[in-house]
């Protein structure tokens, strides 16, 4: 069954996106730690970060480097946070998580209620940011 994002990626189900290549995507997460919280992932379904080819992995870590500089243009922030967790979705995937300091990154902290509108104006200017 494919994942989750894999869904996303074949747009079966919606998804503040925010970049696009033929081999990798960002957009929002659902559940956000802070504002502009995004998803890296490579298109192709793999569970575990390590386990993608060089090339992959690589290429994913120069895509979140981009991605971020966006993030960075539209979030006020002190600098992004970069994460890996994976234990809830199994397709690859890098947090970018925009931080002011270390307890941002607590993943156990209670998530930002955030509305459909309000996202989609967060991806909106974090495309605009990238062209
Ligand atoms: P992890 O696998 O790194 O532990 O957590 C997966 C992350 O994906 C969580 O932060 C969660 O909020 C996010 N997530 C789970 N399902 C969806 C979804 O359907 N859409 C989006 N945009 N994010 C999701």
């Amino acid at each position: 069954m494919p994942s989750i994002f894999t869904k996303i990626v074949n747009r079966e189900i919606p998804a503040h996106i925010v970049a696009e290549t033929t081999e990798f995507l960002a957009f929002l997460d659902i559940n956000p730690l802070a504002a502009g919280h995004t998803l890296v992932i490579p298109k192709k379904e793999v569970d575990y970060l390590f386990d993608l080819d060089d090339e992959t992995y690589t290429g994913l870590c120069i895509f979140a480097k981009i991605v971020a500089k966006g993030i960075e243009k539209v979030i006020q922030c002190e600098r992004i946070g970069v994460t890996v967790i994976g234990l809830e979705v199994p397709h690859a995937h890098i947090h970018l998580i925009p931080i002011n300091g270390v307890n941002d990154m607590n993943f156990s902290k209670p998530k930002l209620k955030m509305g459909q509108e309000e996202l989609a104006a967060i991806a909106t200017s974090i495309r605009e940011a990238l062209k």
